[in-house]
C-alpha cells in the first residue's frame, strides 16, 4: 500500500545508526564496550548556557511562533562572533541563517541550488549527509578523493575540466571529519580561485572550527578574500559548546544563498524555540574560555591515545584539529571486518573508513570522546590481539 517517492531511494540508512545498532548488541551481552565509534561529545553543556535556557523558557514571549528565519538578536551574536574571532564583517540580517544544527543547512543547500542532473563534488571520505542533500535534489555526485599524500585536501588540477564545468556546488569541512586534516589559508584561496573560474558554489563545513591543536586556531573559509561571493560557511554549536542536542547552528555568507536557505527553512520550520536562540546568543556572546578549554582537553586526549598507540606499534599521523584520528587497519582486515574485530574481540566500538566514502576503506575513525583513561584502555584491549 505504502510506496515511497522515488528520491527516497537515494538515502541510505544512516550509518550511525548500524554502529549504534551493533554497539548495544554487545554491550547487552554484559560486555563493558568503549564507543569510540560515534561523534556524539561527551561533555555537559556549560552550565551558564543551560541556566538561560531555564530562564528564557519561562518568556510567554518564545510561547508563540518564532519570528520566521529566527531572532534578530541571534544572528547579531553570530555577526559578533565571527567579527572577533575571524575578523570577518557580515551582515546579521541578510548574510546569517539560523539552523537546525549544521546538518539542516548542509542538505538544504542542494535542495536549494541543483537541479536533477547537476553535478556536486563531494569529498571522499566525508560526512555522509552531503550525500543525502544531493541524492534527495536527484543530483549526481563526483567524488573528490582525501589522499594521506595530499594532507586529506581535494586535488582541484585532478579534476576533469568537463565535470569542474558541470559541478555547481562543492563541500569541503576543515577541521575534517573524518581525518582530522586541517586547512590552510592558502588553500582556502586556491579553493576560491577553483569556485570563481568555474562557477562553483563553495559550501565550507566548520562544524570543527573550535577544535585546533599545537596552537594554531583553524581558519575560518570567510576569512579569503572572494570569499562570500562564491560560498557559504556552516557552523554549530553542537561541538563548541557541547550543545549537540539543542540542534542550533548557523549559515554565514553569501546573500542570495543566505536567502533562499531561509526560505526552504520558513517552509518547514519557521524557526527554533525561543528560548534556545537566547540560550544559543549567550553561547557565542559570554565567556569564551570554555572553548579554549575544549580544545585543549580534546588536544589532551589525542596526545594520551597516541602515546598508547605508539606503544603497541599502531602508527598514525596525529590529527590538526576536530576531535577524530584517522587510523591504517591492520593488515588483511577491510575497514568492516577490523572494525568488527575489534568489537568482537576487544569490545572497542570504532566506525569503519568505507562509511565516508570508497577512500575511506582502509582506514578506520576514533573519537576523542571519553577520557584518557579509557582512551589507552581501548588501546591497550586492542593490543592484547597482537595485530601490529
Ligand atoms: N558536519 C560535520 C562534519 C559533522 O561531523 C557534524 C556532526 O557530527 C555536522 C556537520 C552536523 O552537526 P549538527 O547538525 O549537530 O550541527
Amino acid at each position: 500500500l505504502i510506496k515511497p517517492a522515488d528520491r527516497m531511494n537515494g538515502l541510505p540508512t544512516q550509518f550511525f545508526a548500524k554502529l549504534v545498532a551493533k554497539a548495544n548488541a554487545q554491550t547487552a551481552k554484559g560486555r563493558d564496550v568503549i564507543n569510540l565509534g560515534q561523534g556524539n561529545p561527551d561533555q555537559p553543556t556549560p552550565p551558564h548556557i543551560v541556566a538561560k535556557l531555564q530562564e528564557a523558557a519561562a518568556n510567554p514571549l518564545y510561547h508563540k511562533y518564532p519570528p520566521f528565519s529566527g531572532y534578530p538578536f541571534l544572528k547579531e551574536a553570530v555577526a559578533k562572533r565571527y567579527k572577533e574571532d575571524y575578523n570577518v564583517d557580515v551582515d546579521p540580517t541578510t548574510e546569517v541563517a539560523i539552523l537546525f544544527g549544521g546538518k539542516t543547512g548542509l542538505v538544504e543547500i542542494s535542495q536549494c541550488l541543483l537541479n536533477p542532473g547537476d553535478v556536486c563534488l563531494v569529498p571522499d571520505p566525508g560526512y555522509p549527509d552531503y550525500w543525502s542533500g544531493v541524492a534527495l535534489a536527484g543530483a549526481e555526485m563526483s567524488f573528490m578523493p582525501l589522499t594521506e599524500q595530499n594532507g586529506y585536501l581535494p586535488d582541484y588540477d585532478a579534476i576533469s575540466p568537463e565535470m569542474a564545468q558541470r559541478a555547481k556546488l562543492m563541500f569541503m569541512n576543515y577541521p575534517n571529519n573524518p581525518t582530522g586534516a586541517v586547512a590552510s589559508a592558502e588553500f582556502y584561496a586556491k579553493t576560491v580561485e577553483f569556485a570563481e573560474k568555474h562557477g562553483i558554489v563553495v559550501a565550507s563545513d566548520f562544524a570543527y572550527g573550535a577544535i585546533g591543536f599545537d596552537g594554531n586556531q583553524p581558519v575560518s573559509f570567510l576569512q579569503t578574500p572572494g570569499a562570500k561571493e562564491v560560498g557559504v560557511e556552516f557552523y554549530t554549536l553542537s561541538k563548541t559548546y557541547n550543545m549537540a542536542g539543542w540542534r542550533v547552528g548557523f549559515a554565514i555568507g553569501n546573500a542570495q544563498i543566505v536567502k533562499l536557505i531561509n526560505l526552504i527553512q520558513d517552509h518547514y520550520y519557521c524557526s527554533l524555540f525561543g528560548g534556545i536562540q537566547e540560550a544559543a546568543a549567550l553561547a557565542l556572546t559570554g565567556p569564551q574560555h570554555c572553548v579554549a578549554e575544549l580544545s585543549a582537553m580534546y588536544e589532551s586526549r589525542r596526545e594520551a591515545l597516541f602515546g598508547a598507540l605508539d606503544r603497541i606499534g599502531w602508527n598514525a599521523v596525529r590529527p590538526g584539529g576536530s576531535f577524530f584520528c584517522w587510523l591504517p587497519v591492520a593488515p588483511g582486515y577491510t575497514s568492516e571486518t577490523f572494525a568488527d574485530l575489534l568489537l568482537q574481540e576487544a569490545d572497542v566500538v570504532v566506525a569503519p573508513g568505507v562509511g565516508f566514502g570508497t577512500h575511506g576503506e582502509g582506514y578506520v575513525r576514533l573519537g576523542l570522546l571519553t577520557n584518557e583513561a579509557r582512551l589507552k584502555e581501548a588501546v591497550e584491549r586492542i593490543g592484547k590481539l597482537n595485530l601490529f
